[in-house]
């Protein structure tokens, strides 16, 4: 089983994929988190991505395919897996059709207003990844991850102006794969019945709309 996980930044995609992930017993790879690994181990694909990421752009399509085709590749993977924050553009969703049938693509849709709020305060877990909210989703003790006892940072790309140069990428580049995939019969979309509700409860409904496809 293969789940697309689309949406904004900030739309939730990561937060709810860990938990997706939990629930469905499925790896989940976010190439936002490969793009950060790759970046910290000064990589050659590291130091190229890092000029792009920091301004908030999106990395080239061949470059992040192929980031993301050696990861597929391994073991873990064999059964499916979620993908966050990817593809970002449709030349990425061309490619990868050449590589794996995806069986669902959930398009989470988030007012442009509630997720600049959400970036702003985001908070990253720097050793497992995991994600809080300063004002939203808060860690029991503070700035320290729950679950790991990592510390946790914002990222360089969660402030004002980059913020919204992502916005704008995402609504130039990958807003467009909405309608992609809606043509081929594959789109659900998800709209949070409740902007207040936890990430946990919200999460239980995206698997019901996943109902038909995983049963
Ligand atoms: P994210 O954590 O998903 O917001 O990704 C962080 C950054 O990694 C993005 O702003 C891009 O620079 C890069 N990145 C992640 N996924 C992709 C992708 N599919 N295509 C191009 N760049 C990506």
């Amino acid at each position: 089983m293969i789940i697309i996980l689309l949406g904004a930044p900030g739309a939730g995609k990561g937060t709810y994929a860990a938990r997706l992930s939990k629930l469905l017993d499925l790896p989940n790879i976010s190439t936002g988190d490969l793009v950060r690994d790759e970046i910290r181990s000064r990589s050659t694909f590291g130091n190229k991505a890092k000029e792009y990421s920091e301004k908030g752009l999106l990395v080239p399509d061949n470059l992040i395919t192929d980031i993301l085709k050696y990861r597929i590749i391994k073991d873990d993977y064999k059964n499916g897996f979620i993908l966050d924050g990817f593809p970002r553009t449709v030349r990425q969703a061309e490619l990868l059709q050449d590589i794996i049938s995806i069986d669902v693509v959930v398009n989470i849709a988030v007012p442009d207003d509630v997720i600049i709020d959400r970036l702003s305060s985001r908070l990253n877990c720097r050793n497992c990844g995991a994600i809080y909210n300063a004002k939203h989703l808060k860690p029991k003790r503070d700035m320290i991850c729950d679950l790991c006892n990592g510390p946790l940072y914002q990222r360089k790309d969660d402030t004002p102006p980059i913020i919204q140069n992502r916005l704008n990428v995402y609504k130039k580049e990958t807003a467009p794969l909405i309608n992609y995939y809606a043509k081929q019969s594959i789109l659900k979309q998800f709209i949070a019945q409740n902007p207040q509700a936890s990430p946990d409860e919200t999460v239980k409904d995206i698997v019901k709309l996943l109902h038909d496809v995983i049963s």
